[in-house]
């Protein structure tokens, strides 16, 4: 059983992750910007019979990574690179603030929490990265330039790394969904009936469900399962990888 930092794991699909891995027997440390919701999760987890605790993280700052790893009780065997947010506008509308915080929180924040446990996992002579990253590292789609501009580059820095770790035993790749149910894709449902001038209903049918020929939103099992395998002895040597879970979107 390992010890498994999860960011942005108050939440959606890093909450997804953690109680299913938590279920599994792994011993999770959820952390999120928001440490209150994180500390429910880790108290759903223990009361459900499993290990976990939880502490608070910016993955922007420095020194939030610096605290969050002198706090924890166990070595990050397993990172899980998941906090994450959308902001859905026009490049001439979009805040160029808010454009280089998003690339702060889902690029620059993935390499420097990175940076931080690559030395104790070298040490240990173990490690398994996982990022988040989206159907966006792959495809666009329109008024979300920053969004789609920091998951592909999530993609190319996770094969720099796969490089760089390539002489001991430890991965990293991106799983790579397409929508999930999540808080931040609701949010995303009402900003883009708003951008687009249609219903919140046509958003979701025309806009997120019709490119996936599944017609489904992808659940937290899936993503939970693709990180079980990537942290498996079977994926020892998948590294640098894209895992997409798209139900078909970029085989058209
Ligand atoms: P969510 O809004 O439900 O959760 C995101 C979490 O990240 C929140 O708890 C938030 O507090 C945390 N967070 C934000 N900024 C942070 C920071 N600076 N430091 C630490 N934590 C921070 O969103 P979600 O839908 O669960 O998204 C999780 C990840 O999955 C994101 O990287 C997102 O891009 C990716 N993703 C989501 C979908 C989807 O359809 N929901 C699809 C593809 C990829």
């Amino acid at each position: 059983m390992r010890s498994i930092l999860i960011t942005g794991a108050a939440s959606g699909i890093g909450a997804g992750i953690a109680l299913e891995l938590g279920r599994a027997g792994h011993h999770i440390i959820v952390s999120d910007l928001n440490p209150d919701a994180a500390g429910e999760v880790a108290r759903q987890i223990r009361e459900a019979g499993g290990s976990a605790e939880a502490v608070a993280l910016d993955v922007t700052s420095d020194e939030s990574v610096a605290a969050t790893l002198a706090a924890i009780s166990r070595p990050v065997e397993v990172l899980v690179n998941n906090a994450g947010l959308q902001h859905v506008a026009r490049l001439e509308e979009f805040p160029m603030a808010r454009w280089d915080f998003l690339v702060q929180v889902m690029l620059t924040g993935v390499a420097r929490l990175t940076r931080a446990v690559l030395p104790g996992m070298r040490e240990r002579g173990f490690g398994r990265i996982v990022n988040i990253g989206s159907i966006h590292s792959l495809v666009a789609s329109p008024f979300k330039s920053a969004y789609v501009a920091a998951k592909h580059g999530l993609v190319g820095f996770s094969k720099v790394i796969a490089l760089e770790t390539a002489d001991t035993d430890i991965t990293i790749n991106t799983i790579c969904p397409s929508y999930v149910k999540t808080p931040l894709v609701d949010s995303q449902i009402a900003d883009q009936a708003r951008t687009r001038g249609i219903s919140e209903a046509e958003v979701v049918s025309q806009v997120m469900l019709k490119p996936m020929p599944k017609g489904v939103f992808i659940g937290f099992d899936e993503l939970a399962g693709v990180t079980a395998f990537l942290i498996s002895p079977a994926a020892r040597n998948m590294t640098g990888q894209t895992l997409v879970l798209d139900g078909g979107w970029t085989v058209q």
